[in-house]
């Protein structure tokens, strides 16, 4: 017996400006900068990792920040939107803090439920749906976001697909099902497959138009998606499945996690990681994406490394807010 999918264990997209992009998921959404360290398959750049308290999957948003990547095109094979699970009675808190951050938001019902959309600074669709499931906990250190508005982690995915057939084949293959399906004209179809059982991130939203064009990577645009293996065991049974039907690629350590990558046939890259290691391996808890942290084959280039990065300052101000009341200044000279 296979392990199954749960849901999703991060989406990677990419960025332009560093700062910008880190000032927007932590000083806006809330979200927590768990993990800075560079792109391992481009040594030269940033690799950002945003999530809960700890980064656990199926909360974490991933970014490679490219400072002169010029601006991607969402089209067909590709993921239009990324939405994230927010508590019920959260929706009207978030109109008005995106709103005081010169946001424009839209309004929009999907399967019956309210979707809050709206575009990062680099135009990636980011979603926040109000759920049920979704149980309020506290929010991350450092975010001034209350724990009952918090963001909880995914809620799914929407993929632009030119035709429907082989990725629902491949879906179906990982367990998930189709489970809802609006809309009836030729390129306001969509379809929702999701797998059992309430997980982070389990909803993929499939919308189809075949007269879609194909899109083009770049800033605002996702890379890949990646979904929940429990452990490398669990990964290896999934390989062995998948490669019957797909390229897939060996394992690769990404150190906080191992992985697979293959394509699915409309063309966006899926990957399947591990819930271990986890982004606790090579930082304490309190001081999580603080500094910058590569892996030990690249240690010796560390100085060289950090010549090509460009600086950035982090925000520490809510927690020093919690610890001490008012002193922002202390999170400032941190
Ligand atoms: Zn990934």
């Amino acid at each position: 017996m296979k392990t199954p999918i749960a849901g999703l264990h991060h989406v990677t997209a990419i960025a332009s400006d560093p700062q910008r992009n880190l000032d927007f998921y932590t000083q806006v959404l809330g979200l927590r900068f768990v993990k800075r360290t560079i792109n391992f398959d481009d040594p030269g750049t940033y690799h950002f990792y945003f999530g809960d308290d700890t980064g656990k999957p199926g909360t974490i948003l991933t970014f490679f920040p490219w400072p002169h990547a010029r601006k991607g095109q969402m089209g067909a094979g590709e993921v239009i939107a990324t939405a994230f699970s927010i508590p019920v009675g959260s929706k009207e808190f978030w109109h008005d803090r995106l709103k005081a951050n010169g946001i424009a938001v839209q309004e929009h019902t999907r399967f019956d439920s309210q979707v809050i959309s709206f575009s990062d600074r680099d135009g990636m669709v980011i979603e926040l749906v109000e759920q049920e499931e979704a149980h309020p906990g506290a929010a991350p250190r450092y975010s001034d976001v209350p724990g009952s508005k918090a963001i909880q982690g995914f809620y799914g995915v929407t993929l632009l697909e030119r035709s429907l057939e082989d990725t629902e084949t491949v879906l179906e293959i990982m367990g998930l099902r189709k489970v809802a399906e609006e809309g009836n004209a030729e390129n306001e179809r969509l379809i929702r497959f999701a797998p059992e059982g309430y997980a982070l991130g389990r909803f993929v939203d499939i919308k189809l138009d075949a007269a879609a064009r194909h899109g083009r990577m770049g800033a605002g645009t996702v890379h890949h998606i990646a979904f929940r293996n429990t452990d490398d065991a669990a990964q290896a049974e999934w390989r062995r499945t998948l490669a019957r039907y797909l390229s897939v690629t060996p394992v690769q350590d990404r150190t906080y996690f191992h992985s697979i990558y293959f394509r699915e046939p409309g063309g966006v890259l899926f990957e399947m990681a591990t819930d271990n290691p986890g982004f606790l391996i090579d930082e304490p808890i309190e001081s999580l994406g603080e500094e910058l942290r590569i892996p030990e084959w690249y240690e010796p280039n560390r100085s060289a490394m950090e010549a090509q990065i460009l600086p950035i300052t982090l925000h520490k101000a809510a927690v020093a807010k919690e610890e001490t009341a008012t002193d922002e200044t202390i999170g400032a000279s941190r």
